[in-house]
């Protein structure tokens, strides 16, 4: 049988940090690869193999997945949303032609997997807003939405076409406390946790009634590894899964940390990413993973607030 060999592209951001942690415990720290543009992060020096890779360039690429044996990539490396709408132009191109250099090295080298995540951000203001189905109206805004709705399409052509084992997930606000978030319009709901617990206050760029959808981390680490689990032949949507954990506001998040720390204080000052989160949905449906792969959430409000504060 042949071993599985996994390289992570972005393995320095919020997600690549805890996801690569992840996977060498689950296939052995050698098995894993970690790779980014930066320098190693301080979580994962000493517990594998790390390279310096630039995504982009597909030859370099090409080069890694052959001399390492790689069988699975995990392509984690993008432009987040609020960070793409300052240059979209370079967004557009660093997110499509990551995932297109990652798919046809996928297809030339017969990978056994490759993961990619979509987000809620392929949705837009014509979406249904409560509980925004798998399968409905999908007309992006912002040059990180079109990009994700354009990598899913694809992402299903590459599997239909070429018979390509790509599996996505369409992530909601990821909430974590061992690496920074990258640039995106849920990092409120991080910065929350930091601001509360050092000056007991916290200035939210979204308005107070703007609710948005919202996953813990551990709960997206282990959605993910059982989507990449999962038999193949459960796997019926090959664009981009649905994934919901919970759904909250500001005033809410807020109101729950007071009930750890009494004197915290919220204020509002709505920027520009304001619109962004007025184009997305306040909740998911994810009836599709639930039904084909069995996903089910852990973390709520409460229990993913009082871990954040414990571990801050
Ligand atoms: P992040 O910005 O924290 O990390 C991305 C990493 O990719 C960074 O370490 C960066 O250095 C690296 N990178 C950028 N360009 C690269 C290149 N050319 N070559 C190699 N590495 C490069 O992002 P994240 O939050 O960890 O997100 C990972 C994936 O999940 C992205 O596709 C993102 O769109 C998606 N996602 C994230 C969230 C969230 O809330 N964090 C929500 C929905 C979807």
């Amino acid at each position: 049988m042949k071993k599985d060999k996994i390289l992570v592209i972005g393995a320095c951001g919020q997600i690549g940090v805890e996801l690569t942690l992840a996977l060498r415990k689950m296939y052995g720290e050698s098995n894993v690869l970690a790779s980014d543009l930066r320098e190693e992060h301080d979580l994962l020096k000493g517990t594998g193999p790390y390279v310096s890779l630039d995504v982009m360039n597909k030859e370099m690429l090409h080069v890694l997945v052959i001399r390492h044996n790689i069988t699975q990539i995990y392509l984690l490396a993008a432009i987040l949303s609020a960070t793409g709408e300052k240059n979209p132009l370079l967004a557009w191109h660093i997110n499509m032609q990551s995932l297109l250099n990652v798919l046809d090295i996928a297809k030339e080298e017969h990978l056994d997997k490759v993961y990619w995540p979509s987000s809620i951000a392929v949705f837009g203001p014509n979406s249904p807003m409560q509980e925004t189905p798998q399968h409905t109206i999908i007309e992006p805004t912002t040059i990180y939405g079109i990009s994700k709705f354009a990598g899913e399409r694809w992402c299903e052509y590459y599997n239909h076409r070429y018979g390509v084992d790509v599996r996505s997930l369409r992530y909601p606000g990821l909430i974590s406390y061992k690496s920074a978030p990258g640039g995106g319009t849920t990092d409120y709901a991080v910065e929350i946790f930091h601001e509360a617990k050092e000056n007991k206050k916290y200035t939210s760029f979204l308005s107070e009634n703007t609710y948005l959808p919202m996953m813990y981390m551990p709960d997206a680490i282990r959605a993910t590894i059982e989507l990449m689990e999962a038999d193949a032949s459960k796997i019926s949507i090959r664009s981009a899964y649905n994934l919901s954990a919970m759904s909250f506001s500001p005033k809410e998040i807020a109101a729950e940390i007071k009930k750890h720390i009494p004197d915290f204080t919220i204020s509002y000052e709505p920027d520009y990413r304001q619109q962004i989160a007025d184009g997305w949905p306040n909740s998911m449906d994810d009836t599709q993973a639930r039904t084909d792969w069995g996903w089910k959430p852990e973390y709520d409000l409460a229990k993913m607030t009082k871990d954040m504060l414990d571990h801050i």
